[in-house]
């Protein structure tokens, strides 16, 4: 036990509450460094999990490594996934509590590893039967399906993660794996129209062209040359190393089978993705402000492969039908409108496939008995970002981050409080950052920013990006944690547009561009397009395109609106869920194994919040172990404890520390544990042993 206590000079402290000066992020990222050259890729904060990303395959993760890491104390092993996957496995196995593991970090940072991992560790210690080991297959296999159609090779990960994802496992009594439910979020549907230079679109397309047969691909008039498709062709066009296509493709066929998709859901399924690709070919001129279409046949194969009628779908391209009270009237489309709603259709039915895929995948996972189950979730999903230009997609995402971070202080300080009186120890107040400012300035009703952008929206007349933003400079003119450019002070006043405004997040000040936002939170598919797809005879179509929807008069909700209510939904499934943390760490921008980017590893420390996990760790003590584990680790240091300590453990850890001479300021006895306030303490104690 204790070995990580060992070798500190050459490995660094396996637990950063052990820092001497817990305030000190230099100190904590020299830390991380070292340990990343000794080849140690994780770290603890008490009980959090630090990870940084080693960008090779390091052999710890295979079935010894199972073993060294099953049914062990959290502490007595060296820092790793599986120990904090076994620790919240057995929680949930032996005292019944629903557990959930909550990964975060900035792309490319190994959050859907380590997720991966967290399921490979649970596919390894639960029981191989049958019936179970049907449902573990469909639980691996579901991420692979889900990384087709949502992952794409971005500049910073040529596997990214392109939606937010939450997965339940739901164990049986026994703790067996019986079945599991996915939820999704915020697919980033913009890819499938547009990549950035070197960047690719959803990995789905490439797959499908490289690896369908001859014979599919002939069935859906598709040509396996990438440069055929407009849609593909403005990021990178070669495939991609480390990626097979070809080979994943057949993966997927797998995965689609063991999750028990009907050959026709198949079908349909690369029916309704060939014509997205379709989709993107159609083009349009112009005639005296009117769009026309300039070619049929791809609007004729779109047609087909969704069983849509071809006649309404090319009036939909150009022209859109409003009723007014009342009335209905037909206005044509120009050129420029008819490809806004060309993109918008692309756009509409690949993100509602997506869903509708996840929703299919559910019916798979879903636990064959109806006993009470008990779940485990793993949520991996987008972490705080900060770019040079942040539009509405960085406003969501780091919006959802406050709401987390607002989760994670909630639940620890509710977690050191329940021990510290379980310990029979005095809670001394922790002081910390309450982000529920920042969270009321994002959502409050009627007053927060989503409210007012929703109004701006819903709001007949000219309203713009720039009327929503002087809304909000009028109504933020007093906000400490809102600035805008009248607002700043003359430094960032030269760094800051007239569109922008500046929010104060709890991990650090984001600059937000206002363009794009109504259009973005709008989301508007043209209501002839939505008929047409409702229309057609593609079972999927039909069904993700219902013309309930049509019908309905009232309008659909905003983006954000939409995404609000799904976050808060998801905060509260987590709400009453025990919590464990993995944070992600990128150490470089170059994807290579070996290189430790300081600079970059302090601005993730900084918006991932770790030096104020630390705080709140390190508010009231460094450390704490059980009286058997303490007294037995060095009992030597002391006459009476020496070699055998014979009355109750506690007794012996009183004899042991007075002998040491630690002052009652140093430590306290609870019930079962020592807590020991400074790492100096330990560290004396421990120095002693070793020289021994
Ligand atoms: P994120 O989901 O945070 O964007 P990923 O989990 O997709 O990042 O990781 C990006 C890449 O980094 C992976 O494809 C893999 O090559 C590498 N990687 C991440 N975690 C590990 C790990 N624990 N061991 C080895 N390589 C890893
Ligand atoms: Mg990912």
């Amino acid at each position: 036990m204790e070995r990580h206590l060992e070798d500190r000079d050459r490995v660094g402290v396996a637990d950063a509450v052990l820092l001497e000066d817990y305030t000190n992020e230099h100190a904590f990222v020299d830390n991380l460094e070292k340990r990343f050259r000794g080849n140690i890729i994780y770290t603890y904060i008490g009980p959090v999990l630090v990870s940084v990303n080693p960008y090779r395959d390091i052999n710890i993760y295979g079935l010894t490594y199972v073993a060294i890491y099953e049914n062990k104390n959290f502490f007595e092993v060296p820092p790793h996934v599986f120990a904090l996957t076994d620790t919240a496995y057995r929680s949930l196995k032996e005292e019944n509590r629903e557990q959930c593991i909550l990964i975060s970090g900035e792309s490319g940072s190994g959050k859907t590893e380590a997720s991966k991992k967290v399921l490979h560790y649970i596919a390894a210690v639960t029981e191989h039967r049958g019936a179970v080991e049907k449902v573990k297959d469909k639980l691996l296999y579901s991420n692979p399906l889900l990384e087709a159609f949502g992952n794409a090779k971005t500049n910073r990960n040529d596997n990214s993660s392109r939606f937010g994802k939450y997965m339940d496992i739901q164990f049986d009594f026994r703790g067996l794996p019986v079945g599991g439910n996915i939820l999704n979020y915020l697919l980033e549907k913009s890819r499938v129209i547009n990549q950035s230079p070197g960047e690719r679109n959803f990995h789905i397309f490439y797959q499908l062209l490289a690896g369908g047969s001859g014979e599919l691909l002939d069935d859906l008039h598709l040509k396996r040359n990438l440069g055929s498709y407009y849609y593909l062709s403005h990021g990178e066009k070669s495939n991609v190393d480390n990626l097979d296509d070809k080979r994943a493709f057949d993966d997927i066929i797998r995965a689609l089978k063991t999750l028990e998709f009907s050959e026709k859901e198949q079908r349909q399924i690369w029916e309704i993705v060939s014509s997205v690709l379709h989709l993107g070919n159609i083009g349009f001129m112009e005639h005296e402000g009117i769009a026309q279409l300039s070619k049929r046949d791809s609007v004729e194969i779109t047609s087909k492969l969704l069983g849509a009628d071809e006649e309404l779908l090319t009036n939909a391209f150009t022209h859109r039908t409003i009723t007014a009270h009342g009335d209905v009237v037909v206005t044509p489309l120009n050129r420029e409108l008819a490809i806004y709603a060309r993109d918008a259709l692309a756009k509409a039915i690949y993100d509602r496939l997506f869903t509708w895929l996840v929703k299919r995948l559910n019916q798979s996972l879903q636990p064959e008995d109806h006993r009470k189950h008990i779940a485990m979730g793993i949520l991996d999903i987008y972490g705080f970002e900060i770019f040079e230009k942040n539009s509405f997609e960085q406003l969501c995402i780091n919006f959802c981050n406050e709401k987390l971070q607002q989760l994670f202080i909630e639940l620890t300080l509710k977690s050191e409080q329940e021990e510290y009186l379980k310990e029979g120890i005095e809670w001394s107040k922790i002081d910390y950052f309450d982000n529920q400012v920042i969270c009321d300035l994002i959502e409050e009703k009627h007053k927060g920013i989503i409210p007012l952008m929703d109004e701006e929206c819903l709001r007949p007349g000219d309203t713009t990006d720039i009327t929503l933003l002087e809304k909000m400079n009028k109504n933020f003119k007093m906000h400490k944690h809102y600035i805008n450019h009248q607002k700043a002070d003359s430094k960032l006043q030269k760094l800051m547009g007239r569109d922008e405004f500046r929010l104060i997040h709890y991990a650090g000040d984001v600059t937000y561009n206002i363009n794009g936002f109504l259009e973005k939170n709008n989301d508007l598919l043209f209501r002839d397009l939505k008929d047409a797809m409702s229309k057609a005879s593609n079972h999927i179509v039909n069904a993700i395109f219902p013309s309930k929807e049509q019908e309905s008069m009232k309008r659909p909700e905003t983006a954000i609106t939409q995404f609000k209510s799904s976050l808060n939904n998801l905060i509260e499934i987590l709400m009453d869920k025990e919590p464990s943390y993995i944070r992600c760490i990128k150490p470089n921008d170059i994807k290579q194994a070996g290189v430790f980017d300081e600079t970059l590893v302090n601005h993730q420390v900084k918006y991932l919040g770790l030096m104020e996990n630390l705080r709140v760790r390190r508010a009231g003590f460094a450390y704490r172990r059980v009286f058997e584990k303490f007294l037995q680790r060095y009992k030597s240091l002391c006459k009476q404890t020496w070699p055998h300590w014979r009355g109750n453990p506690k007794d012996g850890v009183q004899v042991l520390v007075n002998a040491l001479g630690y002052s009652r300021e140093e430590y306290r006895l609870g019930k079962t544990k020592i807590f020991i306030r400074f790492p100096k303490t330990l560290f004396q104690t421990e120095d002693a042993f070793q020289a021994k």
